[in-house]
């Protein structure tokens, strides 16, 4: 039954990890490590069943396999779950046997923090082997993803204004954001040094407090985001938000935001949309600053190259929106093209010997 789930979408490896001692229960799955090592977060999740956790995990690997080939960056896709409660399970022993299993795939796979882990937890994995990323600052990473994530975002609006609206522009744009949390405050930033007028939201009134007080925000109740007048709609807290209840009440021209999986029903909310003439910036190359820029520690981590490589998130959705119209395809079935065509040409780029590459001859 796995193996015929593995088969089906070409997955690689799946790894399950004890220790008694511990407790640590978790799962890394590889999904596809063609355009280099396979890079994806760790999820600490409270799954009520291993199925629940085995299913969860490979769909997070194969999301992380288009997300990096789409950003282009050199790196397959994979994730861990771990299994349990975050609050409670955690220890320096847990991160640091995790670490262990990660250290024995010898670099094929690279852990970084998600859902229910923290810089911290990262460290304790550092201890034990340098195939991770998003660690502190104080040994030489970027640390919180977050600013480089909205930097992504902002770039990836603009471009996406660009089609919608004719230029780039912000200045004089109303932008709906739904959660001002730790990528959209910083995203609201640039938008409010560009001019742009802001719309918020958030079941946090602090959150709400600091984006009215910093950036001149107006706030609406939760339920009326959805229908606001304004230009853009970010959606930055949830996934699924996009769906048979919310879209006909959106007045947008674009959709540009940080949350994962947006669309409830990728197929049937993204040609909704398409139908009431609204612009769907895929999510997974959007939000995919935070990616590139823990990424950049593998080479040692330089904050000016960083950002440079985060702003060519604006170049991605250009490519992308260009495909999009040459196929008359929707946007994120273009991003899906770009990231499997990456994959098709390197795999063939592979086959072809190199010394070097295949690691024959030892100089
Ligand atoms: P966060 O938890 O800091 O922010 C989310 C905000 O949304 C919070 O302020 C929360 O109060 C608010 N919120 C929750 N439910 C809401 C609701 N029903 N309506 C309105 N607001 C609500 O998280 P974050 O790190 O800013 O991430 C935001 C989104 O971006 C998430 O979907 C995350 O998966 C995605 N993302 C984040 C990063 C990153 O670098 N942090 C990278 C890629 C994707």
């Amino acid at each position: 039954m796995i193996f015929e789930k593995m088969e089906q979408s070409d997955y690689e490896q799946l790894v399950f990890c004890h220790d008694k001692t511990s407790g640590l229960r978790a799962i890394i799955c590889i999904h596809d490590s063609t355009l280099g090592p396979a890079l994806g977060g760790c999820r600490f999740w409270n799954y009520d069943t291993e199925e629940e956790a085995i299913v969860d995990v490979m769909r997070l690997a194969k999301g992380m396999t288009y997300k990096n080939a789409a950003a282009g960056l050199n790196l397959g896709g994979a994730k861990t779950v771990v299994m349990g409660d975050p609050k409670t399970d955690k220890s320096e022993a847990f991160f640091r046997a995790l670490g262990r299993y990660i250290n024995s795939l010898d670099g094929r796979y690279i852990i970084a923090e998600d859902v229910g882990t923290s810089v911290e937890d990262m460290d304790m994995i550092y201890q034990e082997t340098p195939y991770v990323c998003g660690i502190s600052e104080s040994f030489g990473s970027g640390g919180n993803p977050s600013p480089m994530t909205a930097l992504g975002v902002y770039y990836a609006m603009k471009r996406t204004a660009k089609e919608a609206f004719g230029n780039d522009t912000l200045e004089g744009k109303t932008v709906a954001v739904q959660g001002v949390g730790n990528v959209a405050y910083h995203m609201c930033k640039f938008l409010h040094e560009e001019g742009a007028d802001l719309i918020v939201t958030d079941v946090n009134e602090e959150a709400i407090k600091c984006a009215v007080e910093d950036f001149n925000a107006k706030a609406v109740s939760i339920e009326d985001i959805y229908g606001v007048e304004a230009d853009i709609f970010a959606p930055c807290a949830l996934g699924g938000v996009l769906n048979d209840e919310s879209i006909p009440k959106l007045k947008f021209k674009m959709i540009c935001g940080s949350a994962n999986n947006q669309l409830l029903d990728q197929d049937k909310h993204g040609k909704m949309l398409n139908e009431r003439g609204i612009i769907y910036a895929p999510d997974f190359v959007v939000n995919s600053g935070g990616v590139i820029n823990v990424s950049d520690e593998l080479q040692g981590y330089n904050k000016e190259r960083a950002t440079q490589k985060v702003k060519g998130v604006y170049n991605q959705i250009g490519k992308i929106l260009n495909i999009a119209n040459e196929k008359n395809i929707l946007p994120l079935e273009a991003a899906e093209h770009l990231a499997e065509e990456r994959i098709e040409a390197l795999l063939r780029v592979h086959g072809k010997f190199s010394s070097k590459a295949n690691n024959q001859i030892n100089k």
